[in-house]
């Protein structure tokens, strides 16, 4: 009997034929519906979980059957792990296939924010553009600067080259273990965060969300900032403590900000952040682009497909539970 699949998030027409040619699918592309009572009904019978907004214990326990949750992203903060592993289900998830798309988007932030892009598309729309403009106006160089990454993994380090071959910027980098091919291709320099957060003009965070990474830039580090620099968050929204980037504003501690992601998302269309002219912000489009989203639908297509079919998935974050103590008949 074909296995079930429930999916949770819109995917390309092709790839959703192909899945149900091999499966029986249920299809949410709105997102899981938990107080539907047919999608509960599928979810019990699930098999195979694709692109859930939230794994977690709670929709866990409506899952007796699930072997594999399949995420349509590379962060899979969305995901608790330890509750996967524990009851031996698969976690996947989607690392590469948007590597430079989210690096270009960061870039794009980045320069909006030190060239006023958004600021002065703004400015020429609403008719204000009636003289050569000014000082006032005026943006700061992007290139031959110095940019600080923290969290210099695949996305990290695609920034690192961009700013190196492209922008000829000095570039500093913080990370949880030293990264010493980054070194040797992009002449990055490790520091201490406290030196990064110093010696940077423009400050990048790329780390994933974790219990170490949770609020990990609040005001002591925008204190540490230049008042000129440009902080830019490509990560998570709840790797800042948002008050505290409101406050920094506020009080000039740094001279604007770019954003991609909030604590919660959709954004409010009255945070305080948006009330900002320096702060340039899109709705989490790091990977948002037709290619990429669509090669990383099938990538999560294959993961799903792999453990369905009693094989390794290509991107399996909790190896553990391959190992045969994890299988789910020998859990006590
Ligand atoms: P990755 O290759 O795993 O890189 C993450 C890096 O962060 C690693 O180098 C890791 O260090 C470092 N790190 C983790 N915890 C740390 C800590 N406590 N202190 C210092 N460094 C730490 O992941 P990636 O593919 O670059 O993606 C990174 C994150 O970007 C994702 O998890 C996601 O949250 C975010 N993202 C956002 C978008 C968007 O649309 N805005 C798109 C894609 C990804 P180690 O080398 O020691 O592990």
């Amino acid at each position: 009997m074909a296995k079930n699949l429930v999916i949770c998030k819109k995917v390309p027409e092709a790839i959703l034929d192909e899945l149900e040619s091999q499966y029986q699918v249920s299809y949410y592309p709105d997102g899981e519906e938990l107080d539907n009572p047919d999608f509960l009904k599928r979810l019990a019978e699930a098999d195979g979980l694709l692109g859930p907004k939230k794994a977690d214990q709670h929709l866990l326990k409506k899952a007796p059957q699930l072997k594999i949750v399949s995420n349509i992203s590379v962060g899979y903060n969305n995901l608790d792990i330890e509750a996967l592993t524990k009851r031996g289900i698969m976690a996947t998830n989607t690392p590469d296939v948007l590597t430079d798309t989210t690096a270009d988007t960061m870039f794009a932030i980045l320069m909006a924010a030190a060239r006023r892009v958004s600021e002065l598309d703004r400015f020429v729309k609403e008719g204000k553009w009636v003289k050569h403009i000014t000082e006032e106006l005026f943006g700061i160089d992007v290139h031959h600067k110095t940019i600080g990454i923290i969290g210099m993994g695949r996305i990290g380090e695609a920034i690192a080259k961009r700013a190196r071959f492209g922008f000829d910027m000095n570039v500093l980098y913080y990370n949880r273990n030293r990264k010493r091919e980054a070194e040797e291709k992009y002449g990055a320099v490790y520091c201490t965060l406290d030196d990064l957060l110093m010696q940077s003009d423009f400050v990048v965070l790329m780390t994933p969300l974790t219990k170490e990474t949770e609020g990990f830039i609040g005001l002591r580090e925008f204190s540490l900032m230049k008042k000129s620099a440009i902080f830019v968050n490509g990560s998570r929204g709840e790797t800042v403590i948002e008050e505290d980037l409101v406050e920094a504003l506020r009080q000039g501690l740094i001279r604007g900000a770019a954003l991609d992601v909030y604590a919660k998302e959709p954004v409010a269309s009255d945070h305080p952040l948006l009330s900002f002219e320096n702060v340039v912000t899109v709705p989490h489009i790091g990977s948002a682009t037709k290619e990429t989203r669509d090669k990383m639908a099938e990538l999560a297509a294959e993961n799903i497909r792999s453990g369905l079919e009693g094989k390794i998935p290509p991107n399996l974050i909790n190896q553990e539970v391959v190992a045969p103590e994890y299988s789910p008949k020998n859990q006590k």
